[in-house]
């Protein structure tokens, strides 16, 4: 068995799901389970249908005539999805009658966007004589705790999940991206979660491999828009592409391989436009390469924190007492750095100025604080570092050639990791000249 998770551009339109489907077809030896994102741009657009109906306007119209050309370029019933759009209609209704959104009404009316598209897709199948068959992951047992908007799976899901997939009577077409808490209310996985249901479905059920079917061809050595000499990555180990998720390559939502590790299952990464490309294979060890690293990756708009204690208090109880205040306050903390009485946090993304302060007005009383915004973290990834004995010099003087400072550097303990804190406009000139040290050995 495998899993074929399709992503939101893979089935973006009729030729892209006729597309899709085809590659399910050429892969039936392998009894293959379909996962499938919404349509497009479909989340988005029922997020903005239930931020539009907050304030008191009901307008559906994105999804239904998207979804109502998809439907009719397909040549499929057009009544397929009509009860579904109902009962989007209604929660919309709902939230513009009380002009209150609460992340459980959010994750309601994004759950239609997988109903739909996996429906779709089946339906699709079934006409092109193949068993398709659209299951709700939600009614299945994919069950997760109440965090709506950033659901987990609970423990021991497992076997019941992978009985009814076996249930399924025909080919399933999975709902990516959606749960179910034990109250029975609907639950979202967080933005691209669909990768991650691939792999929980995945670890269910032992498969052999977890294909992410998606618009790249694999994980890549650098985002190609910032340098186009970017190229793929033949295979990377779990570690190597966790920390890669972690920050902020978009590749993968960084869940995903929870549940492939567990297990120990390969998750491969390939191109629907391009399935020819061999992609890239995501397995328990990696193969070193002649390279300095695997990829370089870098998250923009982080904020810098600098907390220097004004009474004797040890870095240790700032950092405890800092690291508490910014947990209360959802702020996530990606590097720490301390020396005798200051410690400097660099959260995992922009906050929003109201977050920012209340956080701030909470850490005045451990000290002077200092923020800056606008920063980013670049960051070197692979198991070669580990016996690249100069690679700190080899990364700051490259950086420094460019006349880049680093203004806060971490290596973490597994030493397959090092994060150099920059500012937002140096990404491109970093990420380009950290690349070289990627180019510099043959492919
Ligand atoms: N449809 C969801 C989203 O747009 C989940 C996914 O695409 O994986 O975030
Ligand atoms: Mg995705």
């Amino acid at each position: 068995m495998i899993i074929m998770k399709f992503g939101g551009s893979s089935i973006a339109d009729a030729d892209r799901v006729r597309h899709a489907v085809d590659l399910v077809r050429a892969s039936l030896s392998r009894q293959p389970v379909v996962v499938v994102s919404a349509h497009g741009k479909t989340t988005d657009y029922l997020l903005a249908a239930a931020h539009t109906a907050r304030g008191g306007v009901i307008d559906i119209s994105a999804v239904t005539d998207y979804h109502a050309r998809l439907i009719a370029d397909l040549g499929i019933a057009p009544t397929l999805c009509d009860d579904l759009f109902e009962r989007l209609e209604g929660f919309v209704r709902g939230v513009s009658l009380i002009r209150e959104l609460t992340p459980r009404t959010v994750d309601q009316i994004l759950s239609f966007g997988e109903q739909c598209s996996t429906r779709i897709v089946a339906a699709h199948m079934q006409q092109q004589g193949m068993p398709g068959v659209a299951v709700n992951s939600f009614d299945i047992g994919l069950e997760t705790d109440s965090r709506h908007g950033a659901a987990t799976p609970l423990p021991g899901i497992d076997a019941s999940l992978a009985s009814h997939v076996r249930a399924v009577d025909g080919i399933p077409v999975v709902t990516g991206f959606l749960g179910k808490d034990a109250s029975g209310s609907i639950t979202t996985l967080g933005r691209s979660g669909s990768d991650f249901t691939a792999s929980i479905i995945g670890a269910a059920l032992q498969v052999e491999e977890v294909q992410i079917w998606t618009d790249v061809s694999g994980v890549m050595t650098c985002d190609p828009s910032v340098d186009p000499r970017a190229r793929s990555l033949a295979q990377l180990s779990f570690e190597e592409a966790s920390e890669l998720a972690y920050y902020g390559a978009e590749v993968l939502h960084p869940s995903t391989l929870v549940p492939a590790i567990r297990k120990g299952i390969p998750v491969r990464v390939l191109n629907t436009m391009h399935p020819e490309d061999a992609g890239s294979i995501i397995l328990p060890d990696s193969a070193l390469t002649p390279a300095a690293a695997k990829s370089i990756v870098y998250k923009e708009d982080v904020c810098l924190i600098t907390v220097a204690s004004a009474r004797l208090m040890s870095a240790v109880e700032i950092l405890s007492k800092a690291f508490g205040v910014l947990s209360e306050g959802g702020i996530g903390v990606h590097m720490a750095a301390t020396s005798e009485a200051t410690v400097s946090l660099v959260t995992d993304r922009d906050y929003d100025e109201k977050t920012i302060a209340h956080a701030l007005e909470r850490l005045d009383s451990l000290g002077t604080v200092q923020v800056s915004r606008g920063q980013a973290i670049v960051c070197v990834i692979g198991e070669e570092l580990k016996s690249r004995v100069r690679i700190l010099e080899e990364i700051f003087s490259r950086l420094g050639e460019q006349g880049i400072k680093a203004r806060m550097v971490s290596q973490s303990a597994t030493e397959i990791n090092i994060a150099v804190l920059i500012r937002n406009d140096e990404i491109a000139t970093a990420v380009t000249s950290l690349h070289e040290l990627i180019l510099a050995a043959p492919a």
